[in-house]
């Protein structure tokens, strides 16, 4: 049976998108099956670093905030600074927005969450602006952050001390 030339290429698109789609959604689902690669974690890891030396050369502070990877918060959240009730700060950055952003989640939500963290440290839990104060923005800025008022409304820290989340 010959098939005209139109048909033969209309089989050739649907087969070749078909097997696209596979391949995309293959793609897809070994960024959220897998831990992220090294060679993230590496970046996360420098820019903590880094991070690190600035707050203890502009505030004589030693924050060594440990930084979880964490693909179960809200899925709007990118990050999330965590004071627990026995005062450990963990920093959460929410994994599945890697996916999309990586430069975007370690340049700027990274500092951004690590601001929040030096503020539970100095002691401030001002609630203001969804904990975002004058105070947070400055240290944000300071550390290097990027844009220090974006997440300005959103619900990025948990602090179980005090009973509530901000
Ligand atoms: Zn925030």
């Amino acid at each position: 049976m010959a098939l005209n030339l139109p048909i033969k290429i209309f089989l050739f698109i649907t087969i070749a998108s078909f097997f696209g789609l596979i391949y995309v959604t293959n793609e897809k689902n070994e960024f959220f099956n897998n831990p992220l690669s090294g060679e993230v974690l590496g970046k996360i890891d420098y820019k903590k670093i880094q991070l690190q030396q600035i707050v203890k050369e502009k505030y004589n502070i030693d924050a060594d905030i440990p930084i979880e990877i964490n693909d179960e918060i809200s899925n709007n959240l990118f990050g999330l600074a965590s004071y627990k009730q026995n005062g450990k700060i963990v920093i959460l950055l929410n994994k599945n927005r890697f996916k999309e952003n990586e430069r975007y989640m370690i340049e700027e939500v990274l500092p951004h969450e690590y601001a929040h963290a030096v503020m539970f440290i100095i002691g401030d839990f001002t609630p203001h602006n969804g904990g975002h104060p004058p105070l947070w923005e400055r240290i944000c800025n300071e550390i290097g952050g990027v844009k220090c008022d974006r997440f300005a409304n959103s619900d990025d820290i948990l602090i179980e001390k005090l009973g509530f989340k901000n």
